[in-house]
């Protein structure tokens, strides 16, 4: 199957590479280029400036950040200081505006951001999985979706196709799912063998399984919405 646009083309090369879900990593990694050009260039921008203020940060986020800028020395800790004092001053003045309480309502800037990537990603799957060629692809791939997005695609992907996807994603757990009770069984104070990729099947199975966190509910609600809209 040939790529059709940019998209595609980053998703193919995902799908070969990843070893867990091709739609997470795909988010993850644009969620990390998104902080690492905020902190490189865009730390005294009016607009991210205002957006961080208005939307703020989940702690699933600032613990990103941090673990990013900690990976990332070159980028050194002054950005995070001036939009962290900027972010606190905001929380100040609306403490003394007694509206604190507020805050929990708010969302997250980089979770918004995550909705909004993922329900692209997402149209894209889907597309794809709408076509035998795509559903060959995706078998012969090292990925697999996670179970929060397989259900995503699943309930859009129209038969037979969705009937194929099901058949594929069957057979990816249950050889995960193999590779566990190998892993089980090699610590047999009998066993001989030498463990090999099944080690790391631990690792990818909590990944698949993991639910989203934090703004989950909103997430699910949107999707919904999205879904019905038919916008994809
Ligand atoms: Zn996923
Ligand atoms: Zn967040």
């Amino acid at each position: 199957m040939k790529p059709r646009d940019l998209v595609e083309i980053k998703i193919f090369d995902t799908m070969e590479r990843a070893q867990g879900c091709p739609i997470c990593t795909l988010i993850n990694e644009n969620v990390e280029r998104l902080v690492d050009t905020i902190f490189y260039e865009l730390v005294n921008d009016p607009q991210i400036r205002g957006d961080l203020r208005s939307s703020g940060l989940c702690k699933r986020h600032t613990e990103m950040i941090e673990k990013y800028l900690k990976h990332h020395p070159e980028l050194g800790l002054l950005g995070v200081a001036i939009i962290y004092e900027d972010l606190l001053q905001n929380q100040i003045d609306l403490m003394t505006q007694n509206s604190l309480d507020s805050m929990g309502n708010k969302g997250c800037y980089l979770c918004e951001h995550e909705n909004e990537i993922e329900k692209t990603y997402l149209s894209s799957f889907s597309r794809i999985f709408s076509e035998t060629d795509g559903l060959n692809l995706y078998e012969k791939s090292n990925s697999i979706l996670c179970l929060y997005h397989y259900y995503k695609i699943s309930t859009v992907v129209d038969e037979p196709f969705a009937k194929g996807l099901k058949s594929i994603q069957h057979a990816k757990l249950s050889n995960l799912k193999n590779q566990l009770s190998i892993f089980i069984r090699k610590h047999d104070y009998r066993n001989k063998e030498p463990f090999g990729k099944e080690a790391a099947a631990y690792k990818i199975v909590g990944a698949l399984m993991a639910k989203p966190v934090n703004l989950s509910i909103r997430r699910n609600s949107k999707w919904q919405i999205w879904k019905n809209s038919k916008e994809r």
